[in-house]
């Protein structure tokens, strides 16, 4: 008898068969040719031997249960490889419906995370128990991958729990469940709290119900809820178009759609014909772009950047125990609570108690709602808090061997608070700056140990966003540069690195995006279709309520000093034709954004939006103006992804993961795309596509679209923005 490796077949003398994955070749077990081969020789055996079987466990042997897809095979795919691809997922697919319908009991004991495929397998067992480890999650995150569950999670779903619960649980946002919330909602049938007793659950059914059957295969199954057809159904179909665009904000998401149609088509065939649609609809997913951008950001790019592929070789890993927060305010009480949350101590100074022990009440006010929401436990927040000590006075610095300052954004500040703590700190206490703009170069003359100091800039709010940029100056040694890279790891967050320029890369970059959106408004534009292009592209944010956040005199006042900067230096200033729509709204009309109540939008007494400002619709929109919508669109995208262009020629990004890591998860650059060189690489007609588009916008537009040299050689020399590593 076949004897696989990649599932080992043990048999114990009572008929009972524990198919245990465990990929010889990988860390994890993924759906990858060895493993499609295993099951089909194992699902062979058990029907040849099925009469001196009695039963069926399916574990793992590996810390995770099952990894789902190999994302190495899907992002290759293509349209010529598709049918390839297509065959054996239908394969895998019927000979996990062969297993289901043995006769026998089948048990998934689910030993770790079971996402993706690995969630599927256990859908295609007529028991499903889970071990309550930390960290095990459960559920289909295709979805954020711009794929669909191909292994028979849709269908299966669909009939487990009904079309609705299917869809809004499980496969449209790609919940990751724990192993209780899993339960809960009806995703598995059991919990465990060892391993033991996982596979005494398991063994305990198999006992209790020895010729299993799947509800779908018993008769007179209906799918729960009704199918569309069913006036139950009828009732919350209005209900999908508006969770679609909720979720997509109308942007360019394939998997959505697919997943809908798949989940609805299929509910109204019998089961061999929902998988073949199940099937169809994945490969149209896999074979497309927007799969291989998501794909290459959220998984490849996202990996290399964690992993340290930019942190220094040769230095040691360091742990940080106690920082000093300088400045209470909205970074500096956002960055002591995320410090606290990693078991850091924490000494956050401000010019008064007063004013610190206001920024401890923030992490005050995180943990309440933690607790209230179940998320912590009171003693956990309780000894969080207890690890923030808010002062004025800098002798309660001593010995911190990190600090991290975040008072207001001026030069001569930042230089007078280093100087005044710079000798009570740890000798070679770790220097970082959570600057927004300032060149971190100048900002070190103002320390003694210039090696020692970093950029380390957040993003708020600092509990949610999960990016920091670090910012390497030109004195900075790769000891500090190693120490801020870990001490971010430490902290849960995901670091990218930069070279030291103006802005960096990620606050100069979204300043394009925003005077786009604000040059529309100076040519005539109606201001809300710029709104709605910007919504439609797949910014989270719509640019002019972006820019009211901002406040309209922050471009002014950057403007005014990187003016000087280039002057200085000898160069001439190129004007944005922003900037006579910024000077206006706030000189002409007094409307500075919405912390002055007044921007591009209307503000109530309580800071509440209202509607765009009628005065925008007088003094600026003129009839005949309208552009197509897919040039204000690419006008947004282009300016972002040309001026990351530039950043790589001029060396202040030197890792495409970083660029891409960083425009998704600090500045919200469209996820679809898979961040903002992805973007390039993944455009209609590749990085010559690109480049024709590019001129095409500069002709019509001005210079500023005009492609930069790297660029264009890169075109023609058929590149594509990649890290060789
Ligand atoms: P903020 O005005 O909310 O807070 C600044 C705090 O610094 C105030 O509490 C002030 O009392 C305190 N402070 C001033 N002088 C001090 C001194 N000598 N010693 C100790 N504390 C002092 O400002 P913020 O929005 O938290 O920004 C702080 C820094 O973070 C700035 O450099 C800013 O550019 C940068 N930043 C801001 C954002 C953002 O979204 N707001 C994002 C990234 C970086």
């Amino acid at each position: 008898m076949t004897e696989s490796t990649t599932i080992r077949w043990e048999q114990d003398r009572t008929g009972l068969v524990t198919l245990v994955l465990d990929d010889p070749n990988q860390s994890a077990n993924t759906m990858n040719a060895a493993f499609r081969a295993s099951l089909a020789a194992v699902t062979d055996r058990l029907e040849a031997e099925k009469d001196t079987i009695r039963g069926v466990i399916l574990t793992s042997a590996k810390k995770t249960f099952f990894a789902g897809g190999d994302l190495r095979d899907l992002i290759r795919v293509t349209p010529e490889t598709a049918r390839e691809l297509f065959d054996g997922g239908l394969e895998i697919k019927r000979n996990l419906r062969r297993i289901e319908t043995l006769g026998k009991p089948v048990v998934a004991a689910m030993n770790g995370a079971a996402l993706g495929g690995g969630y599927e397998l256990a859908l295609a067992c007529h028991h499903r128990v889970a071990l309550d480890a930390p960290g095990a999650k459960i559920g289909c995150p295709e979805v954020t991958l711009g794929l669909l569950p191909g292994g028979g999670g849709v269908v299966r779903t669909v009939r487990l729990l009904g079309i609705a619960d299917a869809l809004l649980k499980v496969l449209l946002q790609g919940t990751q469940y724990s192993p209780q919330k899993a339960l809960r909602n009806g995703l598995i049938d059991d919990v465990a709290a060892t391993p033991e007793e996982l596979l005494a659950k398991a063994r305990a059914f198999i006992d209790a119900n020895p010729e299993s059957r799947q509800p779908w295969d018993r008769p007179g199954y209906r799918i729960p809820g009704g199918t569309p057809a069913h006036p139950k159904f009828a009732a919350n179909l209005p209900a999908f178009p508006a969770t679609l665009r909720k979720q997509t904000g109308g942007a360019p998401y394939p998997a959505p759609r697919a997943i809908l149609a798949a989940a609805v088509e299929g509910s109204q065939v019998d089961f061999e014909t929902a998988q073949v649609i199940e099937a169809r609809y994945f490969v149209e997913l896999a074979a497309g772009q927007t799969s291989k951008n998501m794909i290459q950001a959220f998984f490849f790019d996202l990996q290399a950047v964690n992993s340290g592929a930019n942190r220094p070789r040769g230095t040691e890993p360091r742990q940080v125990r106690r920082v000093a927060v300088l400045g209470a305010g909205m970074m500096g009480a956002g960055i002591a609570y995320s410090c606290a949350r990693a078991g850091i101590d924490v000494v956050l100074k401000d010019v008064t108690a007063e004013a610190a022990a206001k920024g401890k009440g923030h992490s005050e006010k995180l943990c309440a709602k933690a607790v209230s929401r179940g998320r912590t436990t009171q003693e956990k927040a309780d000894a969080l808090l207890a690890r923030i000590t808010p002062t004025a006075d800098p002798a309660d610095l001593a010995g911190c061997d990190a600090v991290i300052e975040a008072v207001f954004e001026d030069t001569a500040l930042k230089h007078k608070v280093f100087q005044e703590i710079e000798p009570i700190l740890a000798p070679d206490a770790l220097l970082c700056s959570n600057t927004s703009t300032l060149p971190i170069t100048a900002l070190a003359e103002g320390v003694e140990r210039q090696e020692d100091f970093i950029g380390l800039h957040f993003f708020s709010p600092v509990d949610k966003m999960p990016l920091v940029e670090i910012i390497k100056g030109e004195r900075t040694g790769d000891e500090a540069l190693a120490r801020a890279f870990d001490l971010v790891r430490q902290i849960r967050k995901t670091p990218i690195v930069v070279n030291d320029s103006r802005g960096f890369f990620t606050s100069r970059v979204i300043g394009h995006f925003i005077n786009e959106g604000v040059a529309m408004v100076g040519e005539g534009i109606e201001p809300a279709s710029i709104e709605q292009a910007a919504a439609q592209a797949g910014y989270p944010a719509k640019v002019l309520s972006l820019m009211d956040e901002l406040t309209l005199t922050l471009p002014q006042k950057i403007r005014r000093e990187s003016k000087l900067a280039v002057e200085e230096a000898g160069g001439t200033w190129t004007a944005h034709p922003a900037e006579a729509v910024i000077d206006r709204m706030v000189d002409e009309f007094g409307r500075p954004g919405r912390s002055g109540g007044a921007g591009f939008y209307e503000y109530a007494e309580d800071g509440g939006r209202g509607a765009l400002w009628p005065g925008l619709r007088e003094h600026f929109t003129r009839a005949g103006t309208e552009i197509p919508f897919r040039d204000m669109q690419e006008r947004m995208l282009f300016s972002e992804a040309l001026d990351t262009v530039r950043l790589v020629e001029e060396g202040v990004l030197t890792s495409v993961a970083d660029a891409n890591i960083g425009s998704l998860f600090g500045i919200g650059f469209p996820g679809w795309t898979g961040g903002v060189l992805q973007y390039v690489n993944g455009y209609d007609g590749g990085l010559p596509g690109f480049v024709a588009r590019a001129r095409e916008l500069a002709a019509r537009y001005g210079d500023r679209f005009t492609p930069p040299a790297l660029l264009v050689e890169k075109a023609e020399r058929g590149e594509t923005f990649t890290d060789a590593r």
